[in-house]
């Protein structure tokens, strides 16, 4: 058969970093590329009993469920949501198979090939194919340290007349960088004018160095019970456990309903042993006290690896020490393409994301992202350690 493949999946490129894992099979590799949780943090059994509570309440809980998700998880979601400034109903939100489904959902349901998406420029990967895939016109912002610029924001506007703008604005991949509140409330006033629906993809505000530290998601900003034009995900991958694939999603009843719809062609409704088990976990275990603990973690993981690239020594290797989430964004020196330095990086048994893969345009190919949650102590030592030898016979060469 001569399979004809869409013009969308044509355009899907794949990842950098598999495409050089494939190459290095068999050697024995320490990656800081991929996205990955702390497995010693996973609450496995708090997990594991919460899902024997599912079982001992009989063959009922191994039915179909709504596609909506499972409502007393949606209740208990629904309270945590509100002690973030983020008072919606039950009706006002849909369970999805991760967060990812939830932007997936999104484009299907607002979006037609062609139109336009404002992003921030880097931004998440995974999005990115969302959006090629959907057909869209992927348009950058500018962004600094703050967010995006919302000079820019306002003039790309005007000149493509977007149809959603997606932004991850608290402790961003790959950046890890927070939006200052001037920039939230540039970006909703922005959008509110010109009547441009946000999607907040929010899957690591909760993953925070210092407990006191307080980033308002654009959803409370917005004030109104319905989001005013804001679409809210997030997910319990990095609170709790990616493998669950439980995300969800809230807004405006409208459009969850329509979500409602889209789910039912894609999937009909997420894992319920999944939900009911999450359900469960919420009744007895404090999760919050959970979130905490990974937040103290991931601080003193990413104080190590700064230490680590400190003490070597790099001239003109910059960052900015991210509050939260997973990632370290480094930038070399213009000169050095952080794809090629990846080749050699195999060859000493040590991975990373080149930045590259994160722009919708004019890659800045000096960048990369270290991922400091999954790897610690002489693990994580001896993996900067194969990057210093990297990167010193990389640019010997140069
Ligand atoms: N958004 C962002 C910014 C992410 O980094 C990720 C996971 N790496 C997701 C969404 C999706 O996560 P999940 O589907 O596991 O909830």
């Amino acid at each position: 058969m001569d399979y004809r493949f869409s013009s969308h999946v044509e355009r899907l490129q794949s990842s950098a970093v598999r495409d050089i894992l494939k190459l290095t099979q068999g050697q024995e590799i320490i990656s800081f590329a991929g996205g990955l949780p702390a497995e010693e943090l996973f609450p496995l059994e708090a997990i594991s009993d919460a899902a024997q509570r599912v079982f001992a309440a009989g063959k009922g809980s191994l039915q179909y469920g709504l596609t909506e998700g499972y409502l007393p998880l949606r209740e208990q979601l629904c309270g945590r949501m509100a002690a973030k400034g983020m008072q919606v109903e039950p009706d006002q939100m849909i369970m999805t198979t991760g967060s990812q489904q939830a932007i997936d959902l999104i484009v299907r349901v607002l979006m037609e090939p062609g139109d336009v998406v404002l992003v921030e420029n880097p931004t998440y990967l995974a999005s990115l194919q969302v959006f090629n895939l959907g057909g869209l016109r992927i348009v950058p912002v500018p962004s600094d340290k703050d967010g995006m610029i919302m000079a820019d924001a306002e003039r790309l506007m005007r000149e493509h007349k977007p149809r959603m703008v997606y932004v991850v604005p608290t402790f961003g991949n790959p950046t890890g960088r927070v939006w200052s509140l001037d920039r939230r409330k540039g970006l909703l006033e922005l959008c509110s004018r010109f009547g441009i629906p946000i999607l907040e993809d929010d899957p690591y505000g909760e993953i925070k160095f210092n407990a006191n530290d307080y980033f308002p998601t654009l959803f409370s900003l917005a004030g109104a019970a319905d989001g005013g034009g804001v679409l809210y995900t997030s997910t319990f991958s990095k609170t709790v456990a990616p493998a669950l694939r439980t995300g969800w999603a809230i807004g405006d009843r409208r459009v969850i309903q329509m979500l409602a719809k889209a789910k039912q062609a894609a999937d009909l409704h997420s894992s319920t042993l999944d939900q009911q088990t999450l359900d469960q976990l919420l009744r007895e275990f404090p999760l919050d006290e959970h979130i905490r603990r990974i937040g103290d973690a991931y601080g003193a993981r990413l104080g190590q690896m700064e230490n680590l690239l400190k003490s070597q020594n790099w001239p003109d290797v910059k960052w900015i020490t991210p509050q939260g989430g997973m990632f370290l964004w480094l930038e070399f020196p213009e000169a050095l393409d952080t794809q090629a330095l990846l080749r050699s990086a195999v060859t000493k048994g040590v991975a990373f994301v080149p930045g590259a893969a994160f722009y919708a345009a004019a890659p800045q190919r000096h960048t990369a992202r270290l991922n400091f949650t999954y790897t610690e102590g002489e693990r994580m030592a001896l993996g900067i350690s194969r990057l210093a030898e990297a990167l010193g016979e990389f640019t010997a060469r140069l």
